[in-house]
């Protein structure tokens, strides 16, 4: 028997205390276009497009080559990522909704002093969910949502990086509200050294000048977010500019048990509720993105059990996912972030952070 399209655990015995899955998650939750304003129809999509160039082509002094690839590179459609999908950093996204949110959905309410800020900047260890939340932060403020990673810029752009940056932030401003995602940030706004090249210098100088322009004029809602694994990277000049710096840390206990039933949901598994927490406490030190290879390796289990015979067994005769598979996983499935760096994000965060 088949809920939802995926295969009920065969055994019928389930223990008290077991816990089991077979639900898919709705569809829709991270697909959806979500260009310009926020439209999620597919339908609106094209006419949402159409006045996105419409209005770009009435700007002056904009290379109409550069505004296209920004359209079609760097301004995301389809980020719909919800709150509900990230797990865990409670603090985080209440401080974002304070310092984003509100702001932009009120904004009538937030002038003068208390204006939002302009700049914010999600450090952490990688694969904690730094995109995740800024990606929902665009969704939620309803805002047009840029993302490019610096390293794109310096490498993929390479002698037009500050006319894109500078076409960049003439796009945002136009389709304002508008969040500009910059990815490994630390790559552009790095501490000038006597070796810094030119061209990076040049890059540096101008992205520092279009940042400060964007927020000029009181009125213009244009947030740069910033996110960084190297925090200790950023000069004063740039951590004075992300005047909100918020540590997104690797996730706790219940943050992990959140995401690893979160992942399994949808699939067919089953382990007891003390194994759910061995599991929970074997993955100390994990980060989201570990979790979710962890919990993709352990998938595979059922099939590898197979061996040969995987080739004719039915779909519904795999058996379910079980906490077997992840002390398995868990040996080749390392975490990715070592002590020491961690130690470094916390010292940095107690000096610089926003102190959540
Ligand atoms: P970062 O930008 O911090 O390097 P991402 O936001 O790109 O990390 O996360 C990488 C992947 O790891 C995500 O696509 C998601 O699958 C998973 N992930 C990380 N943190 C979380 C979280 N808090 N909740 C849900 N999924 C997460």
């Amino acid at each position: 028997r088949t809920v939802t399209g995926v295969t009920q655990p065969r055994t019928t015995t389930t223990r008290p205390g077991m816990i089991t899955g077979g639900r898919r998650r709705p569809a829709g939750t991270t697909a959806g276009v979500g260009a310009a304003g926020g439209a999620t129809a597919s339908s609106g999509q094209n006419s949402v497009l159409t006045e996105t160039k419409n209005k770009i082509s009435r700007l002056k002094n904009i290379d109409s080559k550069l505004a296209n690839m920004i359209l079609n590179e760097v301004m995301i459609d389809g980020a719909a990522v919800t709150w509900d999908d990230i797990a865990g950093l409670t603090f985080a996204k209440q401080a974002l909704k304070e310092i984003v949110i509100l702001p932009a959905l009120r904004p009538e309410l937030f002038t003068g002093l208390r204006a939002p800020a302009k700049g914010v900047l999600l450090f952490g260890p990688p694969g904690t969910g730094k995109t995740m939340l800024a990606k929902a932060v665009a969704q939620e403020s309803k805002a047009t949502f840029f993302s490019i990673s610096a390293s794109s810029l310096t490498s993929k752009f390479v002698g037009e990086s500050e006319k894109l940056v500078r076409t960049l932030f003439a796009i945002a401003i136009e389709l304002q509200p508008s969040v500009i995602f910059i990815d490994e940030v630390d790559s552009i706004l790095t501490e000038r050294s006597e070796s810094e090249h030119e061209a990076s210098r040049r890059l540096k100088t101008e992205f520092l000048l279009q940042f400060d322009g964007a927020g000029s004029n009181p009125t213009d809602r244009v947030l740069v977010m910033g996110a960084t694994n190297r925090p200790q990277e950023l000069d004063e000049a740039a951590r004075r500019r992300f005047v909100k710096r918020i540590y997104i840390p690797l996730p706790e206990a219940e943050t992990r048990r959140n995401l690893l039933t979160k992942l399994l949901s949808g699939q067919d598994y089953q382990f007891s509720s003390s194994e759910m927490q061995s599991l929970v406490r074997q993955t100390e030190g994990y980060s989201g993105s570990d979790l979710t290879a962890l919990a993709q390796d352990a998938a595979l289990g059922p099939l590898r059990s197979l061996g040969e015979t995987l080739l004719d067994t039915p779909a519904d005769q795999v058996r379910p996912i079980q906490y077997q598979d992840f002390v398995q996983a868990l040996q080749t499935i390392r975490p990715s972030v070592s002590p020491q760096s961690l130690m470094a994000f916390e010292e940095w965060n107690r000096e610089y952070g926003a102190g959540i």
